[in-house]
C-alpha cells in the first residue's frame, strides 16, 4: 500500500496495509488521534486507496478514480463534516448519507463516505449513523476521524475498526528541539547535531517522538519543495527554512534516514549506538 510518509510508525503501516491493501474492506474504519490535519489526510488516502483500479500499489494517483478522487469529483466520494464545532455536524446530513449509502456505486467497486471529526456529531446525529453501520449495504465503506474514540457512543464505536495515530504527530516531541535540528541540518559540520541529539539516547520515548516529529518536518519540507502545500508538523516555518535550504533530493535522502532511524529505534536497537549512527548520515544525507 502507497502510504508515503504520512504514517511513520510500522505497526500502523502494517495494520493499514492489512485492512487497505487488498480487496477486501473493512466496513467502517475510525481514525482517531494526532492532529485534526494529518486524521483528514489519512482518511482521503484511504478513501483513493478504497476506490483505485490501478494494478501495483494504492492509491496509483492516475487511475481515472485517483485522478477524480484527488480532484474532488468522483461520484463514489463524499466527504463531510471537518468543521469541527461541536454539534456542528448535523443529524440531517448523517440521514442524507445514510439514504447515499443504499444507492449503488456510480463508477467504482465500492462508495466510500469520510466523515471528518465525527465528535461534533449529537448523540441523534450518532444514532442515526449507527443505523447503517449495524446493518451496512454492500461495497460501502466508512472513513471516520475523531481526536479520541472515546469521543463517540460506545455503540458506534464498536462497529469500525480503530486506527490510532497517536504518536503520529510531533505534539510528543518537543518544537524547540526540532526547530534547532532543523537549523543544524542547514548548518555545516555535525558538533550541533551530536549536541542536541544526545540527550536522546538515555530516553527512548523523546528519542521516539523526536525522530516522528522530525519525519513530519522533513515531509512537510519535501512537500513545500514539491510547490503544494499542507503543514503537518506545526512548524511551518523550520519546513520553510529546510526547503529553502536543501535541495529535493536531500530532504528525501533526510526523511529516510530518519524513518530508517525510527523502525530501529522501535526494534528497540541500542539507543547510543543509533544516535550516534543517525547524526552522522543525517549530515550525509544533507550534504553539508
Ligand atoms: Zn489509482
Amino acid at each position: 500500500m502507497q502510504l508515503g510518509s504520512l504514517v511513520t510508525s510500522e505497526e500502523l503501516r502494517r495494520r493499514l496495509s492489512a485492512a487497505f491493501g487488498g480487496d477486501r474492506f473493512p466496513n467502517a474504519a475510525l481514525l482517531e488521534g494526532g492532529a485534526a490535519g494529518g486524521r483528514r489526510e489519512l482518511a482521503l488516502l484511504l478513501a483513493r486507496a478504497a476506490l483505485c483500479t490501478g494494478d501495483g500499489e494504492r492509491p496509483c494517483g492516475q487511475c481515472p478514480h485517483c485522478v477524480k478522487a484527488l480532484a474532488g469529483s468522483h461520484p463514489d466520494l463524499r466527504v463531510e463534516g471537518g468543521d469541527g464545532a461541536a454539534r456542528s455536524f448535523h443529524v440531517d446530513v448523517v440521514r442524507s448519507v445514510r439514504d447515499d449509502a443504499f444507492i449503488r456505486p456510480n463508477e467504482a467497486a465500492r462508495k466510500v463516505f469520510v466523515l471528518l471529526e465525527a465528535q461534533a456529531m449529537s448523540e441523534q446525529a450518532q444514532n442515526a449513523l449507527l443505523k447503517v453501520l449495524e446493518e451496512p449495504p454492500p461495497n460501502v465503506l466508512f472513513l471516520l476521524t475523531v481526536p479520541s474514540a472515546s469521543m463517540l457512543l460506545p455503540t458506534v464505536r464498536s462497529r469500525a475498526q480503530l486506527f490510532r495515530l497517536d504518536g503520529e504527530e510531533p505534539c510528543g516531541a518537543d518544537p524547540e528541539l526540532l526547530s534547532r535540528l532543523a537549523a543544524a541540518l542547514c548548518a555545516p559540520g555535525e558538533a550541533e547535531l551530536l549536541f542536541l541529539t544526545a540527550p536522546l539516547i538515555k530516553d527512548r520515548a523523546a528519542l521516539r517522538a523526536s525522530l516522528q516529529g522530525l519525519a513530519l518536518l522533513l515531509r512537510d519540507a519535501c512537500v513545500l519543495r514539491a510547490g503544494a502545500s499542507g503543514c503537518l508538523s506545526g512548524l511551518p516555518e523550520d519546513a520553510a527554512r529546510l526547503s529553502r535550504a536543501l535541495t529535493r533530493e536531500s530532504l528525501m535522502r533526510l526523511l529516510a534516514v530518519t524513518q530508517e532511524a525510527l523502525a530501529a529505534c522501535e526494534r528497540n536497537a541500542n539507543a547510543a549506538l543509533l544516535v550516534t549512527a543517525l547524526c552522522a548520515r543525517l549530515r550525509a544525507a544533507a550534504g553539508r
